[in-house]
């Protein structure tokens, strides 16, 4: 009961302010110079989507989109370098495609994430001799979202029920819940693969026969049932923050660097807020469980956009430059990709690298941010196809497979510390062997010297020399007479 007239204007001054903090706006800054531009937005806390070249703007989400001018009044020397275009309130994003026209068919639009399970249902039906569905909360013992959904994986391979000693990729989607795009380059991939080797080629075949392959088509399943019915701007996931507030950004949540460096925040209200703790969130435990459990051996998480490859380290020192360099630049010429470092500490590819040695990229696909789905078809599936392709010959072509087993009883030993003498980790970098006893590393040409190390047993050092192409080495490793 509202006693009197103060009171009422109370509440609605607190119903306004909390509906202000949720409209977010689509902001476009026509420039052509996009890096100084991007560099000063984000020193002033904003979160630059990407650059579009075909609107030659910069793309912002903020809910104060005013407060850019304003600034910019007060730094003329940045301000004369860019006009304020077209700015777009939030809106759901059926909404949004309703008022434009878009005719909607489920099978040619942006999916929901119950739809875009049921797609990877179509394809484990469709493909059963080598694809299996794996609802990765209870796989990996993580809990469910904070609306209660779970996040699934497509496993391709030629025994898709079991975990096998083989090189692994991953394809990850919508860490980002507006990067509506990036759920379908992983939902494409996996049916482009499946349909490729079906239709005899060869490629494709040994792909599914040699490695495995892990598709993530939604990571953050809230976010994306948000942007579609509520707030097409939308980034976090939807966890419960202080004062009501809601969302993490799950790409600012992951343990290595965390906070360190770059674009993120303490503010459970930023769009970049980097949540109470790192890992607190159970879609970036989905993620890194995954890959503790299966060690891959390169991962591709998309993201959109601006047509960029990233790689670590935002801050820190990249040991095996030559090598993640390497990848990267053969990836971003054969997309015509440009890249940079990550915009902040804690994103997911740090994390792989870091932890694991995974050859661990983020993509930021497209020049439009959420486009028609008939233009992501046409002009950005065109080009991401190749992606999937390139990986899986760099990752069945180039390695050495390292196995570590006990000497007198031949068990493989996991958790072994593995080190290369020529390469001098300065990020705290852990490479150890998986649950076959395995590491598959990509090493450049050369003479290496490797050591192996495990509690209780004896250390052993080898002289190895790397071709560059497939390499393989057993490590017998002697129990310590204790
Ligand atoms: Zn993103």
């Amino acid at each position: 009961m509202i006693k009197n007239k103060r009171s009422c204007y109370f509440i609605l001054f607190l119903f306004l302010s909390t509906s202000a903090i949720a409209k977010n706006h689509l902001v476009e800054l026509k420039t052509e110079s996009p890096e100084e531009v991007r560099k000063w937005l984000t020193i002033q806390g904003f979160e630059v989507e990407g650059y579009s070249k075909k609107r030659k703007a910069l793309q912002v989400i903020t809910a104060f989109p005013f407060v850019i001018g304003e600034l910019a009044k007060k730094s003329p020397d940045i301000g004369s370098l860019f006009t304020i275009g077209d700015v777009t309130e939030t809106e759901s994003y059926f909404g949004f495609a309703n008022k434009k026209g878009l005719k909607w068919k489920a099978e040619e639009n942006y999916l929901g994430a119950e739809e875009s399970v049921a797609q990877l249902r179509k394809l484990e039906a469709e493909f059963p001799s080598v694809a299996k569905i794996y609802n990765l909360n209870e796989f990996l013992g993580v809990k469910a979202t904070e609306e209660g959904r779970h996040i699934y994986a497509l496993h391709v391979s030629l025994h898709p029920e079991k975990i096998e000693d083989k090189p692994k990729v991953l394809f990850l989607g919508q860490h980002h819940a507006r990067e509506l795009m990036t759920q379908h380059a992983v939902l494409d991939a996996a049916e482009a693969l499946l349909r490729d080797a079906k239709s005899g080629m060869l490629k494709a075949q040994l792909s599914i026969n040699e490695m495995s392959f892990w598709f993530v088509p939604v990571l953050n399943p809230d976010g994306l049932d948000y942007v579609l019915s509520t707030d097409r701007m939308w980034r976090k996931n939807r966890s419960r923050n202080v004062a009501n507030l809601r969302g993490v950004d799950l790409n600012r949540n992951y343990s290595v660097k965390w906070g360190v460096c770059g674009n993120n925040s303490s503010e459970s209200d930023s769009e970049v807020f980097k949540g109470l703790r790192p890992d607190s969130e159970p879609e970036v435990q989905v993620n890194e469980k995954l890959n503790e459990r299966l060690h891959f051996q390169y991962s591709i998480s998309y993201h959109s956009l601006g047509d960029e490859v990233l790689n670590p380290y935002l801050c820190g020192e990249m040991a095996e430059s030559a090598v993640y360099f390497k990848v990267r630049d053969e990836l971003s010429a054969l997309l015509q990709y440009g890249q940079r470092a990550p915009s902040s500490g804690g994103e997911d590819h740090e994390s792989h690298y870091n932890k694991l040695g995974t050859l661990a990229f983020l993509l930021e696909i497209g020049d439009e941010f959420q486009p028609d789905f008939s233009e992501y078809r046409r002009l950005v599936w065109p080009t991401v196809k190749k992606v999937l392709p390139y990986v899986a010959e760099q990752a069945r072509e180039h390695y050495l497979k390292i196995k570590v087993i006990d000497d007198e009883t031949g068990a493989s030993i996991s958790g072994a510390q593995l080190a290369i003498q020529e390469i001098v980790f300065k990020e705290n970098e852990q490479r150890t062997t998986d649950d076959f006893g395995s590491y598959w590393w990509r090493l450049p040409e050369g003479l290496k010297g490797l050591s192996v190390t495990k509690l209780n047993y004896e250390t052993q050092s080898l002289a190895l020399t790397i071709t560059g192409k497939v390499d393989s080495v057993v490590v017998r490793l002697k129990k310590k007479n204790i």
